[in-house]
């Protein structure tokens, strides 16, 4: 089982700030780390390679330094790992971006899983996984909250929906995302460690993967970010205090407007 996880680099931060003149985050100052997400899809490759045998190769895209996040990786448990780094991937948008990784997964060959975790925690849009996926034109499985067999043909996976859950079989290749509830992530080992302060990472740019220069970064992005602000936080709650029956017909007739009457 050959299985390949993509992993962002992210700041070390739920409050992400935003300079809104340039429709950008603002990176500088925040120390970056692993997107937490991706450490559940990590350890999901990693369980699976465990049982049916197989390789983990992580991938990123981003600048050198998120070459961090791919030595992490490593030091828990990953076999092997390949930065895309270029000044040409700069600026791009989900659709470069998961375009950019796919070419590197077919650019490894013979991938029997693409997996990701749920969402990146600074861009939050859960698009790179399924966009990946239809890169690639393989089938696809979001929000996994359990992977339940895995052969060399298919995958059986718990997909958690608002109010469900639904069993999905799919034929591989897949491309999947990952939930939290999946498993615990493991913590790196001493090996792993050891491992990840001298493997070389292999940095694979715009001729590496023989993509023009309007399939990558800006050129290569459909999406513009036009404007991009901090929502405005309401701070204007009320507190009741009173019986359940009384403190329910204030909610209803507040609810419907009749307040005061
Ligand atoms: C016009 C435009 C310009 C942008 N310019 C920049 C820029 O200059 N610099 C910048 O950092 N961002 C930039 N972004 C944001 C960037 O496009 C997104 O961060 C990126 O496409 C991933 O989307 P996301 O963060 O919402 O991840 P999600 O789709 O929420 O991530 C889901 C999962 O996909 C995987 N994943 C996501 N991103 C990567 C990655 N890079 N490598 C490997 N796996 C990944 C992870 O497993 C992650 O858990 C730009 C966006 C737009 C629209």
């Amino acid at each position: 089982m050959r299985i390949v996880v993509a992993v962002k680099q992210v700041p070390d931060t739920a409050e992400v700030r935003i300079d809104e003149e340039r429709g950008t985050l603002i990176r500088e100052g925040v120390p970056s780390i692993l997107n937490p997400f991706d450490e559940y899809a990590l350890e999901e490759a990693m369980k699976w390679r465990d049982e049916l045998g197989g390789t983990v190769t992580v991938i990123t895209m981003g600048p050198p330094q998120a070459e961090a996040v791919l030595r992490e990786a490593i030091s828990m448990g990953a076999d092997e790992a390949i930065l895309l780094s270029d000044r040409a991937f700069a600026g791009a948008d989900t659709w470069a971006t998961s375009h950019t990784l796919a070419k590197a997964v077919e650019k490894l060959g013979d991938i029997d899983i693409v997996m990701t975790g749920k969402q990146a925690i600074d861009g939050d849009t859960a698009q790179t996984g399924p966009s990946i996926a239809a890169s690639l034109d393989w089938p696809q499985v979001t929000f996994v909250g359990k992977v339940l067999e895995i052969d060399e043909n298919s995958i059986i996976s718990e997909r958690y929906v608002e109010g469900g859950c639904e069993i999905i079989k799919s034929s591989l290749p897949v491309v999947i995302t990952v939930l939290k509830d999946a498993n615990t992530p493991r913590l790196p080992s001493l090996r792993g460690k050891m491992k990840a302060r001298k493997i070389e990472i292999p940095v694979w740019g715009i001729e590496d993967l023989k993509l023009p220069e309007n399939e990558v970064g800006l050129d290569g992005s459909p999406t513009r970010v036009v404007k991009i602000t901090t929502p405005e936080t309401f701070s204007d709650g009320e507190i009741h205090h009173g019986e359940p029956e009384e403190l329910a017909r204030l909610m209803v007739d507040s609810l419907l407007g009749k307040e005061g009457r």
